[in-house]
């Protein structure tokens, strides 16, 4: 029986913002402990939070690129828990009506097209961080920096929809491309601005009902994430297989061990006894504020994808690939422009040029031929000048040289006969030397044909130009179009 992973994320990120979610503190990472610190994020009976506006603004900002549908109104509660990094005894956050819902995040990963639904996004205040090491009596004592309590969240909860960790871990990663390019979240992902909890079970391949899940915490790395769940599939299908049940869990990544470590079970689970948040009115966001934020938004994939389907007439599929980057997109649009050709532009893009960005491990932005040295080989090759292969070749040298198609071309001796003074003795040639081939088509057999214009590449080093080649032989044979 083949098992099937399902797995499930929860991310947390940073907004970017200078101050904190409910107070004037400075949010600067590395700042010495306990220095961004006030009575409201220290949680001391009586002070009141005050929510900060542009939270909101880039947390709508998150959502509507995720395809969420805004809330025009949602609520913080309190999530009550003891730890020492939480002086109040609770963590503000938003509970049954969150900020954001019911978006969706469409990509390719291994070839394949995912599509994750995501149940919500919503907003909270971060915990202080306990520092086990690195001061006087650090042996003996927990020390606790309280500057990162109250810095600005998003929470990011999917449906468990994906199916691999390579497609969990491109999620993870193209979130933390699309915030980045949106302005919501530095992704500084060793410093904890971007972390995510993921969800893993296993159930019979194609199965419907869920099986029971193990949560891995606080993930701070796509490859972290990646190995912790190619190590929980192992782990959970090794329990089945031996007749074993899974219980529900926390766990931990373990980076040193390379392996996850039970944190607790669900009996020690919380129970978080949520209610309203008594010092923050409801969250009112205004249609016509969303409309302005939606406004600002850089183009997104779906919509770029739309784009260039529709203004450069390239396949679905194509397209998708190309809008994945802001990069890839650019370059397309600036050699289809440079070539006047777009779909042989996006040919080239999807095929060579792919090819030698994969194998080399080269972004398409660092790539030494620019999108208007490929037009000039495009063009070199839509012209006849050379051939398909040899443009292939004059690619290769591009890129490893930075030189530009012409004078490849040139130096290489590569550019296709396309004189008909010269192709016209070796069509002569052909033509003589294949008495039998000439009176077959002659005589009707018209497939002939592809076999002279082959004996005519041969005899020219594959450097004759098909088409002059092919109308040669058709001038000298009598025969039709
Ligand atoms: P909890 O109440 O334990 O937080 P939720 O239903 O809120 O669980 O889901 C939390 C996350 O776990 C979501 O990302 C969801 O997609 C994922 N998830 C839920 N059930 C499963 C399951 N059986 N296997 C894998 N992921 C799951
Ligand atoms: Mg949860
Ligand atoms: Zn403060």
């Amino acid at each position: 029986m083949e098992l099937e992973p399902v797995i499930g994320l929860e991310i947390h990120a940073q907004l970017l913002t200078s101050t904190k979610i409910f107070c004037g503190c400075s949010t600067t990472f590395g700042a010495p402990p306990n220095t961004h610190v006030c009575p409201v994020c220290l949680g001391l009976p009586g002070a009141l939070p005050v929510l900060n506006r542009r939270v909101v603004e880039l947390a709508v900002r998150a959502s509507l690129a995720l395809g969420c549908d805004v809330q025009p109104v949602s609520l913080f509660a309190r999530k009550n828990y003891f730890y020492p990094d939480l002086p109040k005894g609770y963590q503000i956050s938003q509970y049954d009506q969150p900020l954001a819902t019911d978006g969706r995040l469409q990509y390719e990963s291994e070839g394949r097209q995912v599509d994750v639904r995501i149940i919500r996004v919503h907003l909270e205040e971060d915990a202080g961080k306990s520092l086990h090491e690195g001061f006087a009596g650090s042996g003996r004592a927990t020390h606790l920096d309280f500057n990162r309590s109250g810095v600005p969240l998003i929470e990011i909860v999917t449906h468990p929809d994906l199916r691999s960790s390579a497609a969990a871990a491109d999620f993870f990663s193209r979130l933390r491309t699309m915030f980045r390019a949106l302005g919501v979240n530095d992704g500084n992902m060793e410093e904890g601005s971007l972390r995510c909890d993921a969800n893993v079970s296993v159930r019979p391949a194609g199965a419907e009902r869920l099986g029971v899940k193990v949560e891995v915490k606080n993930i701070n790395s796509f490859r972290y994430l990646q190995h912790a769940l190619d190590y929980e599939y192992e782990r959970q299908t090794g329990v089945l297989r031996a007749g074993g049940a899974i219980t529900q869990e926390t766990r931990l990544w373990d980076v040193a061990g390379g392996r996850t470590l039970p944190m607790r079970s669900k009996e020690e689970a919380h129970d978080y006894r949520y209610f309203p948040e008594p010092d923050l009115p409801p969250l009112e966001v205004s249609a016509e504020w969303v409309a302005a934020i939606a406004e600002s938004l850089p183009e997104l994939p779906e919509a770029r994808k739309q784009r260039l389907v529709s203004e450069f007439g390239i396949a679905e599929r194509d397209a998708a690939w190309l809008a994945q980057s802001a990069d890839a997109t650019s370059y397309f649009e600036a050699a289809a422009r440079a070539a006047g050709n777009a779909k042989a532009a996006c040919n080239w893009i999807m095929g060579p040029v792919g090819r030698y960005l994969n194998e080399h491990g080269v972004e398409i932005g660092d790539l030494r031929v620019g999108p208007e040295r490929l037009a000039e080989l495009v063009a070199l090759v839509e012209e006849g000048t050379i051939s398909t292969s040899a443009g292939r070749s004059v690619f290769e040298r591009m890129a490893q040289s930075g030189a530009s198609a012409r004078s490849v071309v040139e130096s290489e001796g590569l550019a296709q006969i396309d004189d008909t003074d010269l192709l016209g003795a070796a069509v002569r040639e052909v033509v003589d030397g294949n008495p039998d081939a000439v009176a077959s088509y002659r005589g009707g057999k018209t497939g002939t044909l592809g076999f002279l214009v082959g004996q005519v590449m041969r005899r020219t080093g594959g450097k004759a130009n098909p088409r002059t080649a092919r109308a040669m032989l058709l001038d000298i044979l009598g025969g039709g179009h």
